[in-house]
C-alpha cells in the first residue's frame, strides 16, 4: 500500500468500491489469472451493458489475464474489443497509449503475430488520434504518478492512459476515484 500521511482516512465521498472490483485486482496482483480473467470478464460485460466508459479497461485486464494463461485467442478477443470500445467512444488517446503498451507486452511474451495485429489496429485509428483534442494535464512523459496503484480499488495506474481532471489530478479508470500525482 502507498504511504499515507498521519490521520489520513479514506474520504467518505468514495466509499462504494465494489468488492468484486477489489478482488479482481487482487487476483491479478497475486498471479491468480484464472480467477482474475473470470472476474474482469464479468465486470466488463456489466460495464458494457450499462455503457460505462470503464468497460474497455476491464476488457483489457481480462485480455491480459487470458494472455498470462496462454489462452491467446480469447485474450486477443478481449484486447481487440477493449481497444475498439475506446475508438467507439472517441477515447483515441487511451486507445493509442493502451494499445502501444499492449503491443510491447505481447512482443515481450514472444507473441509477435499478435503484437503486430494490435499494432495494425492502433494504426488504423491514427488519423482520428491525431485529430482528437489534446488531453488535459501535463504532457505525457512528465506525469509522475504518486502511486502505482489506486488507493481505493487497488487497480494499476498507467498515468498516460487516464482521464485528467486538472494538471495534477487524474481519475482512476476502474473506480473513478481521484488519483493525485506529484508536482
Ligand atoms: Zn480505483
Amino acid at each position: 500500500m502507498p504511504q499515507r500521511g498521519p490521520g489520513f482516512h479514506r474520504p467518505p465521498a468514495y466509499p462504494n468500491i465494489p468488492p468484486a472490483l477489489q478482488r479482481a485486482h487482487e487476483f491479478m496482483e497475486l498471479g491468480n489469472y484464472a480467477e482474475a480473467a473470470a472476474a474482469f470478464e464479468k465486470l466488463a460485460l456489466e460495464a458494457k451493458n450499462q455503457l460505462e466508459p470503464r468497460a474497455p479497461f476491464f476488457y483489457l485486464q481480462a485480455g491480459c489475464a487470458r494472455i498470462h494463461l496462454r489462452q491467446v485467442a480469447s485474450g486477443m478477443t478481449h484486447l481487440r474489443h477493449g481497444l475498439e470500445l475506446f475508438a467507439a467512444s472517441g477515447h483515441y488517446h487511451q486507445l493509442y497509449r493502451a494499445g502501444t503498451r499492449i503491443v510491447h507486452e505481447l512482443k515481450a511474451r514472444g507473441l509477435e503475430k499478435e503484437s503486430q495485429e494490435i499494432s495494425r489496429l492502433v494504426h488504423r485509428h491514427i488519423p482520428a488520434i491525431s485529430e482528437s483534442p489534446t488531453q488535459r494535464g501535463p504532457e505525457p512523459g512528465r506525469r509522475t504518478p504518486l502511486a502505482t496503484h489506486c488507493d481505493f480499488c487497488g487497480g494499476p495506474i498507467h498515468s498516460d492512459e487516464m482521464e485528467w481532471a486538472d494538471a495534477t489530478t487524474a481519475t482512476c479508470p476502474f473506480c473513478n476515484s481521484p488519483v493525485h500525482l506529484e508536482e
